[in-house]
């Protein structure tokens, strides 16, 4: 799974978004962030397709939404997503967020589309501990990958050293805290100091604590910039100085007290 991916949320204009993935493609990125609820899975398989970059060198993930949980919605969902996305399969098939009530059939249905070999990676996102055991107990295949919110500000420490143990990789949503930590005092500072903007400093911590990036931007500078994190490394005194910018802030919902509702 490539490192670094484009999260495409809130990219619904098509052209807008066609052009921003156009970009990261053409830039060295080779993963894309997508989930039935953005609405452009069309417009992600189109950039895939026209880039002629090799379908197995591309790594599409996608979600199932709150609403279509549950056995058979899941295995009806994935259906529409793979025909929006018009490819053969996809890379990694998440649960969005993990409805109390249909959490564990929804990742069943995911069990069985990697099963079948419609999916190459099976995860979930925005689960806590408690809904991680309660997969374990009564899954075949523990899910590879929990994709959560995750910078600076909410350094999610028990979660992360939890999916550790348990051989699950963590990809961080909005690593960037949607942009609000660019002027921070300390991460300014770091980046006088390596010669790198600020999102570029955060997306390396990312990066040295073994996690996976999906930062967004339809800003084609922004886009090569972030991506651009290889040539240089935070010393460990500089990452610690990051680690203890958390505060257990969340920019968005809590997955224990999230409305599923819509
Ligand atoms: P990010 O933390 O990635 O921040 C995005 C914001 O930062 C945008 O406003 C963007 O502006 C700006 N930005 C990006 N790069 C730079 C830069 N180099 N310098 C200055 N500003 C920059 O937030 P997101 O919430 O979009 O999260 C990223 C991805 O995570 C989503 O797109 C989605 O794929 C995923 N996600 C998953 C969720 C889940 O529940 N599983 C929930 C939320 C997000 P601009 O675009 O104008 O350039």
């Amino acid at each position: 799974m490539p490192r670094i991916g484009l999260g495409v949320y809130k990219m619904t204009e098509p052209d807008i978004a066609l052009q921003a993935i156009e970009t990261a493609l053409d830039n060295g990125y080779r993963h894309i962030d997508t989930a039935s609820l953005y609405n452009n899975e069309k417009e992600v398989g189109e950039a895939v397709r026209t880039s002629k970059i090799a379908r197995n060198e591309i790594f599409i993930t996608t979600k199932v939404w709150n609403t279509d949980q549950g056995y058979d919605q899941t295995l009806r969902a994935f259906e529409k997503s793979l025909n929006l996305l018009n490819l053969d399969y996809i890379d990694l098939y998440l649960t969005h967020w993990a409805v109390k009530e249909t959490f564990v059939e929804t990742y069943r249905a995911i069990e069985r589309l990697y099963d079948e070999k419609l999916i190459r990676a099976t995860g979930v996102s925005n689960h806590q501990i408690h809904h991680l055991e309660e997969i374990a107990a009564k899954a075949n295949v523990q899910p590879m990958v929990n994709q959560i919110e995750l910078h600076p500000r909410l350094t999610q420490f028990d979660l992360r050293e939890y999916c550790a143990d348990q051989g699950i990789a963590i990809t961080s949503w909005s690593p960037l805290a949607r942009g609000g930590l660019l002027d921070e005092p300390t991460l300014k500072r770091i980046s006088v100091k390596y010669g790198k903007s600020p999102a570029q400093i955060i997306i390396r911590w990312h990066l040295q604590h073994d996690l996976i990036v999906i930062p967004k931007s339809v800003t084609p500078e922004r886009i090569i910039e972030n991506i651009d994190v290889f040539d240089f490394e935070l010393s460990f005194e500089d990452m610690k100085n990051i680690d203890a910018l958390n505060l257990n802030e969340r920019t968005g919902a809590d997955p224990d007290t999230f409305s599923f509702s819509f």
